[in-house]
């Protein structure tokens, strides 16, 4: 089922399709949102970006004398490109920190940092990770204690430690916060900066992942020395900056519903070739009504998904609307990936690459993944408070 689809709409997503099953790179399909694992697959990737850029696909939303579609921008039709590339288990754009510091840049940058980076940002040639939460600092995010320090010549010498950065170690560029006030109430002492990852004491460590990949890093910054021209918007504005800058894109759910129900889609499939009992799964009773279930789950969530979409649209979204969308779709991910292992049976415990594993180890890789969602982009705890407290207005 799609909800809120108009024909227009419907002529677009069969021109995306066209496109993705023409373009798409030949990366191998894993779950959530990965980083490169090689040098090919991150040239690949960088090419993929270009060309989702340049057919208009992303960056739509950005203003026409930057390359986007201006007033012929809708978020729908970013939710259709997202479902589409989610439905081919294709990769989307590289960058995930690019249209964050996008944002930043077009709505407080300086001409001369417009001019430098935005270019390279739709070509696909320049990578930005997102510098924002550190060790003591994710839900909490604006105890932040990484320090930039004025420099006599203006600029700023900036001293901490950062992790969870996405594709930390293939980045040209770092979209930094640091705390520039320590003396001002935590939101207002903090600065948004453009990061050159090639300075001198920037210091990158990937992490290995229980998915054995490494998609996130450490990155360490050791008294590293930054131009004035750095400081996107004014001192200590950065807390404000990083929030408009995160409220600029809504597509992330509406993929996510889409990649559950291909995911459901699977199990069916899943259920039909492996066995209970000595017969097929699929004719078990119980089996048949678990996938009944997450299938019902994937539907409530796309109406969910669809309804905010429209709300957005309309620029009358409630403050608790996308947590409880965000809620439901990474705790559901949860139950469908879980679901996937049991139906392996023992085989579920084989990884890819061990003789007898299932569908290649997807299972194993989308369970492994699928806790992610529940933490990045603020944790199922965080998203429970928040439609509570500020939704349903119960006390703290
Ligand atoms: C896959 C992935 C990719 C990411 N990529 C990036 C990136 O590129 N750049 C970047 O800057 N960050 C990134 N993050 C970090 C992400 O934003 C943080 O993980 C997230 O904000 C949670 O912060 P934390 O990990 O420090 O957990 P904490 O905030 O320390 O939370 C720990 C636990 O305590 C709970 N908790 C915390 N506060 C409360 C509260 N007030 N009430 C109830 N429970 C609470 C949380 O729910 C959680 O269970 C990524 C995270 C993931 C998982």
């Amino acid at each position: 089922m799609d909800y809120g689809m108009t024909a227009e709409l419907e002529e677009f997503r069969a021109e995306v399709r066209a496109f993705v099953a023409a373009n798409a790179p030949d990366v191998p399909p894993k779950a959530g949102v990965r980083s490169a694992e090689n040098l090919e697959e991150l040239a690949l990737l960088k090419a993929w970006t270009g060309k989702l850029f340049a057919a208009g696909y992303i960056g739509g939303s950005w203003p026409a004398r930057f390359g986007g579609r201006g007033e012929a921008h809708s978020a729908e039709r970013d939710v259709v490109v997202g479902e589409e590339l989610a439905r081919a288990r294709t990769p989307a754009a590289v960058q995930g920190a690019a249209n964050l510091v996008a944002h930043a840049l077009i709505d407080y940058g300086t001409e001369d940092q417009q001019v430098r980076y935005l270019p390279g940002i739709r070509s696909g040639e320049l990578i930005f990770c997102q510098l924002f939460s550190e060790p003591s600092s994710g839900s909490d995010l604006a105890s932040l204690r990484t320090r930039a320090t004025r420099t006599e010549d203006g600029g700023f010498r900036v001293t901490g430690q950062k992790v969870w950065t996405t594709n930390g170690q293939w980045s040209d560029y770092g979209y930094l916060l640091a705390r520039t006030d320590p003396d001002a109430p935590k939101h207002r002492g903090i600065s948004a900066f453009v990061v050159d990852m090639t300075l001198p004491g920037v210091d990158v460590r990937p992490l290995r992942e229980m998915t054995g990949t490494s998609d996130f890093n450490e990155v360490f910054l050791d008294d590293v020395a930054l131009g004035s021209d750095a400081l996107i918007g004014e001192l200590n504005q950065g807390w404000s900056i990083a929030n408009s800058s995160l409220g600029h894109e809504r597509s992330g759910v509406a993929t996510s519903a889409v990649r559950l129900r291909r995911n459901v889609a699977a199990l069916v499939e899943l259920a039909g070739r492996v066995t209970r009992n000595g017969r097929p799964a699929i004719e078990d009773g119980a089996v048949q009504e678990r996938l009944g279930e997450l299938s019902a789950s994937v539907e409530a969530l796309s109406a969910l998904v669809y309804a905010n979409i429209s709300r957005w649209s309309r620029k009358s979204e409630r403050v608790h609307d996308g947590p409880m969308a965000k809620l439901f779709f990474s705790e559901l991910g949860v139950d469908i990936a879980r679901y996937g292992l049991e139906l392996c049976g023992e085989a579920g415990i084989l990884v890819e690459g061990d003789t007898g594993v299932v569908d290649r180890g997807r299972w194993q890789d989308e369970f492994l993944y699928a806790r992610a969602y529940t933490i990045a982009g603020g944790s199922s705890e965080i998203m429970r408070n928040i439609i509570a407290e500020r939704g349903l207005h119960l006390p703290r």
